[in-house]
């Protein structure tokens, strides 16, 4: 097996860099530290289309390879932000749910979209994020080749290791077009993945209340 591109170790295990974003330093101009070749791209795509038997040079396809090349650098590029953190003062400590956080992601298989909902928890410890960071965070990890698994287990430790809270649950409900359009051709068919840590993981009645939570949506 050949090794990860170096930005998927980067983001797999990249303290240094994601801890810059928690310390409200700038962040990367890419969410994953990518730099996008994007004459590259252009050049690739039109060896692409040509591989496929189309013709490049008619003019419904000229401006294709450069409207590819946008299209791909939109969806790998995750918008900088800061995820400030502030000091649990009031002592919160019921579970913060924000629920159906629409993504999208380019599957690492096939770079084909798929998107769906994120389900995002925490039960705080010591700090505490702002509810509409839980969501940039998803991009963050969404805007990458991804695989759903990888990229629920990267919110959540994301999350860990950030705000080192009580307990983390992550539940992400997608579609994948390379499932739905070909292969078993299921349309709308749901793949459900979920990582949960801490007391999310191990307290019965805290677990319960996330996975209620995540399941309300999906009805
Ligand atoms: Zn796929």
């Amino acid at each position: 097996m050949s090794p990860p591109p170096a930005h998927l170790t980067a983001l797999a295990d990249g303290p240094a860099h994601l801890a810059a974003l928690a310390d409200g330093a700038p962040s990367a101009p890419h969410g994953s530290g990518r730099e996008i070749d994007h004459a590259g791209v252009e050049r690739a795509a039109r060896d692409l289309l040509r591989a496929l038997g189309a013709d490049v040079d008619s003019v419904g396809l000229h401006e294709t390879p450069r409207r590819m090349a946008d299209a791909y650098a939109e969806l790998l590029t995750a918008k900088p932000f800061r995820a400030t953190t502030f000091p649990n003062d009031d002592g919160y400590d019921e579970l913060i749910v924000a629920r159906a956080i629409p993504f999208h992601s380019l599957c690492m298989h096939h770079l084909l979209p798929f998107q769906g909902v994120a389900h995002v928890g925490y039960l705080p410890g010591e700090r505490i994020v702002g509810l509409s960071k839980l969501g940039r965070v998803v991009e963050l990890f969404a805007r990458d080749l991804q695989i759903q698994e990888r990229l629920t287990m990267q919110i959540a430790d994301w999350l860990q290791r950030e705000l080192q809270p009580k307990g983390v649950g992550v539940v992400l409900e997608a579609e994948h077009l390379c499932m739905s359009l070909r292969g078993v051709q299921k349309l709308g068919a749901k793949t459900v993945t979920s990582a949960l840590h801490g007391l999310v993981r191990d307290d019965a009645r805290t677990r319960q209340e996330f996975l209620a939570l995540a399941r309300e949506e999906s009805r």
